[in-house]
């Protein structure tokens, strides 16, 4: 039996915080503004999974009105999400999905984070994708002022 979930993020440009994207710093002048680490891809990730089983989402899960995720690495969310897939009984055939971003070129970093979303997923390159797009500088995102994920994963029960 197959389960298909999608998942979708968007946070924030400013100055003053790190860029973390898929699990990995990424050198700019600004950062993703949010309540964890604001790796939106993680985010949109998690969502995904999150949708395939039909559970809450991720800010039902954990609120940004939680200290205990104030700041908290990201990985470490996908990671307890994980455990929540393979507690129901399921595990992870594919995973599509965008970075959508103006700047900076994320083509650069791409190989790290499927190495460690990978990793983190029990996935094989093969069934892990990552594409980066831009807006074409249209809207926020195509303005600098945010960046944006989205997410497919497709769960096989074991
Ligand atoms: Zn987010």
């Amino acid at each position: 039996m197959y389960r298909i979930g999608i998942g979708y993020d968007i946070h924030k440009l400013i100055e003053g915080r790190d860029l973390i994207i898929g699990g990995i710093k990424i050198t700019h002048e600004k950062g993703l503004l949010g309540h964890s680490d604001a790796d939106v891809l993680i985010h949109a990730l998690i969502d995904a999974m999150l949708g395939a089983l039909a559970l809450d989402d991720i800010g039902t899960l954990f609120p940004d009105t939680d200290p205990k995720y104030k700041n908290i690495d990201s990985t470490i969310l996908l990671k307890h999400v994980f455990e929540l897939v393979k507690q129901h009984g399921y595990k992870i055939v594919n995973i599509d999905s965008n970075i959508i971003a103006q700047a900076p070129k994320m083509m650069p970093y791409i190989p790290k984070m499927k190495e460690i979303l990978c990793k983190i997923l029990n996935v094989s390159a093969d069934d892990m994708s990552i594409k980066a797009k831009t807006k074409e500088k249209l809207d926020a995102v195509g303005q600098n002022l945010a960046i944006e994920a989205n997410a497919v994963v497709m769960l096989e029960k074991i």
